[in-house]
């Protein structure tokens, strides 16, 4: 494959032209993925004043992280106009305490609890994460972020403190949470599903969304990845869970979304027994949801996912 450097990060990095668009591959503008622009949008940009490029490129390049980030499934697609309108667009920060919340937000999204270590090694490739001009400014909001004690910094391993956990917290959950399915059955266990365990997801920072599958799913699958891509966790409740909440859960799991039994010991009579093997969080109130939870969350840290011992 051809190689190119990347207009907004400058790493050189395998591009690829199917005449219709040029696709750059897993340059620090998205690590994980690629980006594309439409054919000819290259030379056009690259034929842009230096002083303007200058400016420009280090914001287009946080512009287009953030949208891969979001989107893990997805490919960014960026025009021409866009890049000319990254300026002025509401989402990049302009303020240092703005880029500082962009750095804790990012390191919320990759922990699932206060004091998880996330490794921006080499730190280089991560200024684009508050849309820093040069690493210089990486480092020093890093380093304002640790003299406030919302990180710890141990080299590029950062960790979220309690406090700055809370903060990012509150942010998210002012701006909806970061979202997150939460799988029943109808009828008998939704009700208790809906109510104990959407709540506890919140205090964790997840806006949940509950949803009893069924059969119709199935014959749409594409249509369930899309809606289900964008989760950062998926609570199964076995309570009386037919085969589409299980098909359903495993699609969660092929996409690498974290993925939570849980299992409400109050149903009376059901109509399929729960897979224990599964080894689900077995609960009757809140309490040992929270608890059972936490303990997950652990474990999902350790790499250890839906197992326990
Ligand atoms: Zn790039």
């Amino acid at each position: 494959m051809l190689k190119k450097r990347c207009l907004f990060c400058n790493e050189l990095v395998p591009v690829e032209t199917d005449g219709e668009y040029e696709t750059i591959f897993q340059c620090m503008c998205a690590p994980d993925g690629r980006y594309r622009m439409p054919a000819g949008s290259w030379d056009r940009i690259q034929s842009l004043e230096y002083g303007k490029k200058h400016k420009l490129f280090p914001l287009v390049s946080g512009y287009i992280r953030q949208r891969a980030e979001r989107d893990r499934q997805g490919q960014v697609t960026l025009t021409f106009d866009e890049v000319l309108g990254v300026e002025d667009s509401t989402e990049v920060p302009v303020s240092i305490e703005q880029k500082a919340n962009r750095l804790t937000a990012y390191l919320y999204s990759r922990s699932e609890r206060p004091g998880q270590p996330v490794n921006l090694h080499p730190l280089s490739r991560h200024s684009n994460l508050t849309f820093s001009p040069t690493l210089q400014e990486l480092v020093f909001i890093i380093e304002q972020l640790r003299e406030g004690e919302r990180i710890t910094r141990e080299g590029s391993v950062l960790r979220l403190t309690e406090q700055g956990w809370r903060e990012c917290a509150e942010r998210e959950a002012q701006r909806g949470g970061k979202p997150c399915v939460v799988l029943v059955e109808e009828p008998a266990a939704r009700e208790h599903a809906s109510e104990e365990i959407v709540t506890v997801l919140r205090q964790y920072g997840y806006e949940p969304e509950v949803i009893s599958p069924s059969f119709d799913d199935l014959a749409q699958d594409a249509a369930w990845f899309e809606h289900l891509s964008a989760c950062k966790l998926a609570v199964a409740e076995l309570a009386n869970a037919g085969p589409a909440l299980y098909w359903a859960a495993g699609c969660a799991e092929a996409l690498k979304i974290p993925a939570i039994w849980t299992l409400w010991d109050g149903a009376d009579e059901a109509e399929f027994a729960p897979n224990m093997a599964l080894k689900p969080l077995i609960w009757r109130t809140k309490e040992d949801i929270r608890q059972g939870l936490a303990k997950r969350f652990a474990i999902h840290a350790a790499g250890a996912v839906g197992t326990e011992s």
